[in-house]
Formats: structure tokens, C-alpha cells, sequence
């Protein structure tokens, strides 16, 4: 199949096609990032066929598709309905982009994705209603709805209030058709997605995906291996779609299936405690170079702030463990408001030398999580990742002004995607935010904070609220100074 992206021609394997219905109601699918992106997001996936099996004429717009659909040059602005997949915040100056520039004023426009489902208020400036939670019991309903030519109210279609849907994995049909792009490379390869898990067992305190997606699901290893067997030419791998995979009943069994399948597997960051020889082994079966971890911090004290991290001693063990193997171990390290990074500096320079691949991220607080009350990241969280810089050679840290746009948008009460944009520096729109939020509240820790998106029922009010307090009291404790 022939797609137009921007009048580049781009060639797509796309099983699907052949049952989009000529006659079904028209909806514009967009992802606001581009095209090669897009492909490898689930939730775009599932979105797309999910709408087909419920009978819509969907045309989908990415980022570089420059407002026209990438099926038949269909201008944005002749679309009724527009559905969009928003799951991170720095997104949403795209959308916001898109919609202005070619979209028009009467079209009903719906958002779903994980980050709007934790706070669907930014946003509502623009978009009209968002889908809270999965998309399996709430497409089909939607689909209806469109037809019906009729947005009913719905507790999962946000108004003034709203509750979280959740899909049944275990029950769920996986998704087994999926479109891929051949003449473009996807970020991580010519790969087919496989969701193993949803949700997160783990109460990680800063963690969007961890709180927004609970209860931890998984889905059934028989359905995983049907699914698999079919799944060959033109895909070249095997990405795996997993919080956290060692949580999963059957996770041996799955890697034993990837090892032993014709293409080449792939699995995502993994649990610190999951790791053993058994599945090292099996990883360097599978084809995969890399191991990656998030233990976040090796020093106790911050462990108690972010609710995770691990010992050096322990640390150290398991890396010598992937080493051992001639895997190469990626880290993931976090710094939090006001730390003296030193300590965690001199830990991580005696577990790992300089064998390893080292990401530092600022805390970036988030809704829905207990550190929704942290401080939102600004010069002196750049100093320590900048100590950071100047001790390790393998080290990559996330900018800091990135790191505040995201938090800034993401902890909006108010809507302000209109007042979001691209082209403009993550500073300037930063600056532009400021407008109608109050850097200086998010800019000190805030307990007792009471958010306007906790009126959704997202999470578990009661715990995000304690161990927020408990996370805000241990970094007095530790970090106040
Ligand atoms: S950081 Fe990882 S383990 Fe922790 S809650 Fe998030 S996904 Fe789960």
C-alpha cells in the first residue's frame, strides 16, 4: 500500500485496510508526532482497529502528514469527528498545532491516551471529551455513539466528573493486525508490538505509568503463542509491550517462546530483583544486546522519597551478572529536588566503572502519583545532572527544560493547550503557561495539595495522598538543608 506523507510517498504493510468500510461514519485518526512514531504506539494501534471492527471509515494524520490523511489526502478540516491519542504532555503542543491549523471550529474532537487519562484538564480548552482508561470497553461505545451521530454522556467520557474504564486482558483479543511502515525505519525497528501485561504491581512513587494504569493485568500465555506463530515477513522482530514483564506469571515461558521464535525478540526495561541467570541467558538467546534497569538510586535515603531503589552491594551483584554474560547494562538514575547528587555519584562509580550506560532524569512530578506534590524541576536540579555529566563518559541526562514544560503542562489545573506551541522554545511556552499558572505554587512541595483532576476516579485517592505525605516528610528529613 502507497501512503502520502506530505506528498513523499510512503510504502506500508497494512492487513487491516481491506476492512475499513467504504460507507461507516468518517473519522480522522491523529497521532500528533510522526508517522514512523506513530506505528510503533499500541494505543494508536489498537485505536485504529478497534474503529475499523466497529464498522468507522477511518482515515488516519500524523504530525508530518501536513493535514491531510495519509489514505486519500483527506484535509483535516473535512471531518466531523477527530480522535486523537495523546499519552505524553509534550505532545500537545502538536495537536494543538494541528487543530489550528487545519482543523475547523465545528468538528467534535476526543482525546485518550495515558497521560489525559491522569489529568484530562489541560487539555480541554481544545479538545472536547476526553476517553478515560483502556480502550477496549470504550471504542466500541464511542463507535456507537458516532454513528448515532450522538456524544451521550458516559462516567468514561470526561465532563465536570468521570471514572477510569478497564479492560479485561486476560478476556480481550490481542491485537494481531498491525500496520507497518516499510520504506520508513520505526524508532525501534521493523517490529511487532506484543503487550504481555498492563498495569504495574509496583507503587513507585513518581510513577505516571505505574499509577494511572493499575490494576496490574496480564494476559493469557496460550493467546501470546497463538498469536506469535503467525507473525513473521515483513515484521523483523518482536517488541515486547510490558511494565514490568518479571511481574508476569509466565514470563520464563514467554522469554522461551521469543528464544525460540524465528524472529528476533526484544523485552523492556526490566525489574532490578527479576534479574537471574536464567533469563540473562535467555535475553542473549533471544538476540538482544542490551539489559536495561531503572533502579533509580542506590542511596537509602532518596529510596524513601521515591519509593524504589536498591543497595549498591545488590546492584553491583546484578551487574556483574549481565557483564558476565557480555550484555551491556543500561541504567536509569534519578535526581530529586535539592539533592547533593555526590553520594549517589560515588555509589554508581564503584557498581559500575565505566562498563555501563548511564540515563539521569530530573523527578518530574506527575498527576496521580504521591509525588504530584514534588517541586517541579529547575537550576539547581541542572547543576546535579550536570555533576553527573562531568563524572561518568557513558552518560546521558534528560534537559531540564524539557523536564518543566512536561511537568508544568501535565500539572495544569486549568485548560492551556491553546496556548501551547511548537515552533516556540520549550522556555518560551513555559513562559506563555505562566500566563494562568502559578509557577511559583508548583515551584515548593505542596502537601495537602487536594488537585482538581483527583475529582476523576483514576487511582486510589487514599494511598497517592499518604505516601505522597510520607515521601514529602523523608525528603525533610533527608534534603531540607
Ligand atoms: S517505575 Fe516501573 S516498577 Fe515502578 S511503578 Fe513504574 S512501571 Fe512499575
Amino acid at each position: 500500500m502507497k501512503l502520502s506523507l506530505c506528498g513523499k510517498r510512503v510504502i506500508e504493510y497494512n492487513p487491516l485496510l481491506r476492512y475499513v468500510p467504504r460507507r461507516g461514519p468518517k473519522v480522522a485518526l491523529v497521532y500528533p508526532a510522526p508517522y514512523s512514531v506513530a506505528s510503533q504506539s499500541l494505543g494508536f494501534q489498537l485505536v485504529y482497529a478497534l474503529l475499523i471492527a466497529h464498522g468507522i471509515s477511518v482515515e488516519r494524520f500524523t504530525w508530518d502528514s501536513c493535514g491531510r490523511s495519509l489514505e486519500r489526502g483527506t484535509p483535516l478540516k473535512k471531518f466531523k469527528y477527530v480522535i486523537s491519542s495523546l499519552s505524553f504532555e509534550l505532545d500537545y503542543p502538536y495537536l494543538a498545532k494541528m487543530l489550528k491549523d487545519y482543523g475547523n471550529e465545528e468538528q467534535k474532537v476526543i482525546a485518550g491516551g495515558l497521560s489525559v487519562t491522569a489529568n484530562p484538564i489541560p487539555v480541554l480548552d481544545m479538545v472536547d471529551y476526553v476517553v478515560l482508561g483502556d480502550a477496549e470497553p470504550t471504542i466500541p461505545k464511542l463507535a456507537q455513539m458516532i454513528f448515532e451521530d450522538d456524544l451521550r454522556e458516559e462516567e468514561w467520557l470526561v465532563g465536570e466528573s468521570g471514572k477510569k474504564a478497564i479492560a479485561d486482558i486476560a478476556e480481550e483479543p490481542m491485537l494481531s493486525k498491525q500496520f507497518l511502515p516499510l520504506s520508513v525505519d520505526p524508532p525501534w525497528g521493523k517490529g511487532f508490538l506484543v503487550e504481555v501485561t498492563r498495569g504495574c504491581p509496583h507503587r513507585c512513587r513518581f510513577c505516571l505509568e505505574g499509577w494511572v494504569s493499575k490494576p496490574f493485568r496480564e494476559r493469557r500465555i496460550e493467546q501470546i503463542e497463538r498469536t506469535l506463530e503467525e507473525v513473521g515477513n515483513p515484521f523483523e522482530k518482536i517488541i515486547t509491550i510490558s511494565l514490568s514483564l518479571s511481574d508476569y506469571g509466565k514470563y520464563k515461558k514467554y522469554l522461551e517462546i521469543l528464544a525460540n521464535h524465528k524472529l528476533q525478540g526484544s523485552v523492556p526495561s526490566l525489574r532490578v530483583e527479576g534479574i537471574d541467570e536464567e533469563l540473562l541467558d535467555m535475553i542473549k538467546r533471544m538476540g538482544q544486546r542490551t539489559v536495561t534497569l531503572a533502579p533509580e538510586t542506590s542511596v537509602k535515603e532518596k529510596a524513601k522519597v521515591l519509593g524504589k531503589g536498591f543497595a549498591a552491594k545488590y546492584l553491583k551483584e546484578k551487574i556483574e551478572m549481565i557483564l558476565s554474560r557480555k550484555l551491556k547494562p543500561k541504567l536509569y538514575f534519578m535526581v530529586l529536588p535539592n539533592e547533593n547528587v555526590e553520594n549517589e555519584i560515588n555509589n554508581v562509580k564503584r557498581i559500575v566503572k565505566s562498563q555501563a550506560h548511564l540515563s539521569v532524569n530530573p523527578l518530574i512530578p506527575k498527576p496521580w502519583t504521591p509525588l504530584q506534590i514534588a517541586p517541579i524541576p529547575g537550576e539547581r536540579e541542572e547543576k546535579a545532572l550536570r555533576r553527573f555529566k562531568e563524572s561518568f563518559p557513558n552518560v546521558d541526562v534528560y534537559p531540564v527544560k524539557w523536564a518543566r514544560l512536561q511537568a508544568v503542562i501535565g500539572l495544569s489545573q486549568e485548560p492551556v493547550m491553546r496556548y501551547l506551541d511548537p515552533s516556540l522554545s520549550p522556555e518560551r511556552q513555559v513562559e506563555e503557561l505562566s500566563k494562568v499558572i502559578s509557577l511559583k505554587e508548583l515551584m515548593s512541595w505542596r502537601p495537602q495539595w487536594w488537585p482538581k483532576w483527583m475529582r476523576y476516579e483514576i487511582s486510589n485517592e487514599s494511598e497517592v495522598i499518604e505516601l505522597g505525605q510520607e515521601s514529602y516528610e523523608a525528603w525533610m528529613r533527608a534534603f531540607r538543608g
